[in-house]
């Protein structure tokens, strides 16, 4: 999602704590009325079928009749059945059908102050055909892969030895110098073998060279805005426009039109990068939907998921037309069953939420804990903002200034994002990487993961004023993301007057004050390659010619790419760049004094968080000139250098007075 303006008014909000916006008599009766209707949130929600029978039951309170549909094909067929079900329990509408349904379709249609209204496939749909409009019922069982039942993703002690590399399933494969055969499906990532014509590697290959831990997929439920049943025209969607929130999107599987096909072909993805001992991150947006009074949601409870504004309208935290109200507990409900299928079903390894701060932080404490009782291995991250006022109030969002309150939560930097490369919306501003001063302070917030520490000056911060981190545990430290320039574009836009090879210095410098800062390193995918966009910043329905990654760049930057590899070995070696708490980095990372200007030099000390080097020297130079630094004397290994990185050693050193690079860092260790 992108974050224009957000900032401005969760700032706004957060100032008037005792006066929350949008709250009046209006709302406060609304609520009531809300709250007062039954819920009911067992698992079998719509549909439970098996060879001999389907059970169907739909959540609608205040429904005044629900009739079931029952289709024998996905689109064009008319209801070989159409049946009125009875008003049960718990605000829920049931029917029990006797047989095997397995292969047909079925919606519900609600009556509503006299109206029908139109056809749904439910909000619970598990398998749906062409485009979603139709539910499927299927056995489960059967799209499971060969050897399912003993998949398992890769264990994760602490969300700081991750590595995330978020992708985009097209953007990853369609390109043609990918040689990959599934382009832009979920099959992508289960071929081996795949290179780009020069021999390097591509695909899932290219993921384990790389040394990444986990994959981030942009949003992989059925969204609405890409065709399905006309594929060949190759549209193009990151996918914030959910419709079926607990289905696959059908444009990525072969055959959208099988039911079983993209649940199958999703799954065979995540097998086989948990093969590769690769993690999946799924991209969940529960904070809006595509459409608003003809949504799933609408249709089937109308008014009860979403918030509103005094006079009745859509509120609108999202910036999409709507956001949905976590705090009414059958939305809550929804929200937690709905991650725990998929971690359950697909054995989903951790959730990104988009625009978190729509969200109350009740909810996003019930989805870590609640996941974390399926795999301890399970994390959460998610954007802390909204992108519009909301009427929920602001201490009850799930922001990033409210983090501390959400236990095995984390969220995304952006006090590190814009100050190592210059401020998101604004392309031609400069940040540390790229020689403006100003930001040495807020740079050194993301290095020690927005965590209270005695040398951080938190009131110098660009963005945020406070240490608003328990842990690093809780803080995903970036520099860029699917949203806005690539880093790529945005050097090229900010610094005009450089060359390719200056450029591809300062996204080293960025990226290795990414990898090397406390908290949980992000990249975007390409960029070990040096990929751009050619300058689009919101590129949600640009064409595969802007957002498919040309892997014949792997060749032309290999250097780049074996800079990125490195990087991530050093992480991935030394855990003194993952420590797990805030105490840890107050006693082992302590900065120079005295640093001149853009410099930003520190140690981290005695052996930190169990590493094999007692000591590691981190020095960074933002400014286009080489500088001068007073290192410790004594035998030093050079790690890094003059745009050179090695995790074993590039050379050795004495230590005394050392040479930073222009735009480069310098890292020692002994
Ligand atoms: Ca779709």
């Amino acid at each position: 999602m992108n974050t224009n303006s957000v900032k401005a008014i969760t700032a706004m909000c957060i100032g008037s704590l005792i006066m929350p916006c949008y709250i009046t008599a209006a709302t406060i009766e609304r609520e009531a009325q809300y709250a007062s209707w039954p819920t009911y949130s067992g698992t079998d929600l719509e549909l439970d079928a098996n060879d001999h029978r389907a059970n169907f039951r739909l959540w609608s309170p205040e429904a005044e009749s629900v009739r079931l549909m029952i289709y024998p094909t996905d689109r064009n067929s008319s209801a070989s059945e159409t049946i009125e079900m009875q008003q049960s329990t718990d605000g829920t509408w049931t029917v029990s059908l006797r047989g095997n349904y397995f292969g047909k379709f079925y919606t519900f249609s609600v009556k509503h102050n006299g109206k029908w209204l139109d056809e749904t496939p439910g909000v619970w749909a598990k398998a749906v055909g062409t485009n979603g409009h139709r539910a499927a019922i299927i056995d489960l069982q059967s799209t499971n892969p060969e050897g399912w039942n003993n998949d398992r993703g890769p264990e994760v002690e602490n969300i700081t030895d991750v590595i995330l590399y978020e992708m985009h399933h097209r953007d990853m494969s369609v390109d043609p110098s990918s040689g990959i055969v599934n382009k832009g499906k979920f099959l992508a990532l289960t071929e081996s073998g795949t290179h780009n014509p020069t021999g390097e590697s591509t695909g899932i290959d290219h993921l384990k060279e790389l040394g990444i831990t986990h994959v981030h997929i942009l949003p992989s439920y059925d969204y609405n805005s890409v065709d399905e049943a006309n594929l060949p025209s190759n549209q193009y969607n990151w996918g914030y426009d959910p419709y079926n929130y607990n289905v696959p999107e059908g444009s990525y599987s072969t055959n959208p039109a099988d039911p079983t096909a993209r649940i199958r072909e999703m799954k065979e993805m995540v097998k086989a990068l948990h093969d590769a001992g690769i993690g999946v991150v799924m991209d969940v947006v529960y904070n809006h939907t595509a459409d608003n009074d003809g949504s799933n949601f609408s249709l089937t409870a109308p008014g009860y998921y979403y918030r509103h504004r005094p006079d009745g309208s859509y509120s609108d935290a999202s910036g999409c037309g709507n956001e949905t109200a976590s705090e009414r507990r059958q939305m809550s409900d929804f929200i937690v069953n709905s991650v725990k299928y998929w971690a359950d079903e697909y054995h989903i390894d951790g959730f990104r939420f988009d625009l978190m701060a729509i969200h109350d932080i009740e909810t996003m404490n019930r989805v870590a804990s609640e996941l974390k009782k399926i795999n301890p291995s399970i994390f959460v991250y998610g954007e802390g903002w909204t992108a519009g006022d909301s009427p929920l109030p602001a201490d009850r969002r799930a922001l990033k200034e409210n983090v501390a309150k959400m236990d095995g939560i984390a969220v995304f930097s952006d006090d590190l994002r814009d100050a190592v490369k210059g401020h998101y919306s604004n392309a031609i501003d400069r940040g540390f990487a790229t020689g403006k001063p100003g930001n040495e302070e807020t740079v050194k917030i993301g290095i020690v993961a927005s965590t209270a520490h005695p040398q951080v000056d938190y009131s110098k911060g660009n963005n945020s004023k406070f240490a608003y981190a328990s842990a690093p545990t809780q803080i995903i430290n970036y520099v860029s993301c699917h949203d806005d320039l690539t880093l790529t574009d945005k050097l090229a836009k900010s610094m005009p007057e450089a060359s390719e090879a200056e450029r591809q210095r300062a996204a080293r410098l960025a990226q290795t004050i990414v990898f090397t800062s406390q908290g949980t390193p992000f990249m975007f995918a390409g960029e070990e390659v040096f990929r751009d966009k050619k300058g689009v910043h919101n590129s949600y329905n640009s064409p595969d010619s802007i957002n498919a990654i040309d892997w014949s760049l792997k060749h032309s930057n290999a250097e780049q790419f074996n800079y990125y590899k490195e990087l991530i070995k050093l992480r991935k070696e030394h855990p003194a760049f993952r420590m797990t708490t805030a105490e840890q980095i107050a006693k082992h990372l302590v900065f120079d004094k005295n640093t001149d200007e853009n410099v930003i030099a520190y140690t981290l000390r005695d052996n930190a968080n169990g590493d094999t080097w007692k000591e590691i020297k981190v020095i960074f130079n933002g400014n286009p000139k080489a500088m001068e630094v007073n290192v410790a004397k004594g035998n030093w290994t050079v790690i890094a250098d003059d745009g050179q990185i090695k995790a074993d050693g590039l050379r050795s050193a004495k230590g005394g007075k050392m040479t930073v690079a222009p735009t480069s860092a310098l890292i020692l260790a002994r």
